[in-house]
């Protein structure tokens, strides 16, 4: 009989001392070895049986992983380990990158948030992730610290597939990195569960808004759908319409239908496939329509 909890299987737990190390460990027990900050989704797969590790390095305590640094010219830099509720109360946070307090808030529990990071939940590469929109708005990379050194990835390009990435055996991640948002901007996340806390997305919309004098409507919009396709969507001719011309309900409309056909979602426990299309139409008008609120009547967020 198949037991749904059988609890977690035999492992070692190994604690590198530093970067190199914990990199040349990973790499030389690949297929074998995996890193892990709060562990939320690295135990549960475990336990599950989908994950047969038989090593789990522990990378949260190295360097500069557990720091939030802003620099008014730069922007922000996230370590991998800040849990969600440091991000949620980070002051820079809620003045700079609202909405990204705001998607960490719709995920799971207080009690989860304080293992939960970010950049757990961008390595993981859920197409539920509720964080994910909110970094892909605000062109947000992925510090890595890999047997060749340290780069870093764009998001844009970082998702292969469900719970697959660009990363390489050795790579860890050390910060989300986030550039000084657009002046003048709003944005929001609105998450659709099956309850008000404690569930994945079974859509979930970012909508990001500036002003933009070099396109014909004045705005710029970015926005990315979660749980709708393989990996999170950015449906760019929705973007597009409203770049296009003046903001009005009948263009954010155009813009929410464009974002449904963009869409290709998977019927599960969580909802149907055309249920999930009519919400992403009906909270894409809404999220693009309290971002446009918001830019017209105050509100903004970012350094003018
Ligand atoms: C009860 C419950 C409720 C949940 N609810 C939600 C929800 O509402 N919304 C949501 O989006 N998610 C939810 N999740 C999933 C999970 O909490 C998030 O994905 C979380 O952000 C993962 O972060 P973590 O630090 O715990 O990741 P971990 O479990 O530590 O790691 C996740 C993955 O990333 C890899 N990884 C970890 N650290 C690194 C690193 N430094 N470099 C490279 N790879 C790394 C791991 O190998 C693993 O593949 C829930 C999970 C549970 C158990």
């Amino acid at each position: 009989m198949h037991t749904p909890t059988p609890g977690l299987p035999e492992f070692d737990y190994v604690k590198p001392a530093s970067l190199p190390e914990a990199s040349r460990f990973l790499a030389e027990h690949a297929g074998q070895a995996r890193p892990f900050m709060g562990g939320t989704d690295t135990f549960v797969r475990m336990r599950d049986g989908f994950w047969k590790e038989k090593y789990v390095v522990d990378v949260k305590g190295l360097d500069g992983m557990n720091d939030i640094r802003f620099d008014p010219a730069g922007g922000l830099t996230l370590g991998a380990a800040v849990n969600m509720n440091r991000v949620i109360a980070s002051p820079e946070v809620k003045a700079y990158y609202p909405v990204l307090a705001e998607a960490a808030h719709t995920v799971a529990s207080y009690q989860l948030r304080t293992r939960a990071t970010i950049a757990g939940n961008i390595c993981n590469a859920s197409p539920a992730g509720d964080t994910i929109g909110a970094c892909l708005v605000l062109r947000a990379r992925l510090r890595i610290n890999g047997l060749n050194g340290v780069r870093e990835e764009p998001l844009d390009a970082f998702f292969v597939g469900p719970g697959r990435t660009v990363l390489q055996p050795g790579d860890i991640a050390t910060a989300v990195t986030f550039p000084l948002p657009p002046k003048g901007y709003a944005a929001r996340y609105i998450k659709l569960g099956r309850n008000a806390i404690g569930d994945l997305a079974i859509v979930g919309v970012t909508a990001l808004g500036y002003p933009d004098q070099s396109v014909p409507s004045g705005y710029r919009f970015r926005l990315a759908l979660a749980s709708v396709a393989p990996v999170l969507l950015v449906p760019a001719e929705a973007e597009a319409v409203l770049a296009g011309k003046p903001i009005t309900e009948a263009t954010i409309g155009e813009a929410a239908q464009a974002a449904m056909e963009a869409c290709t979602p998977i019927d599960d426990v969580r909802g149907s496939a055309r249920y999930r299309k009519l919400m992403v139409r009906n909270l894409t008008r809404r999220a693009i329509t309290e971002v446009w609120e918001q830019l017209t009547t105050g509100g903004k967020h970012g350094i003018s």
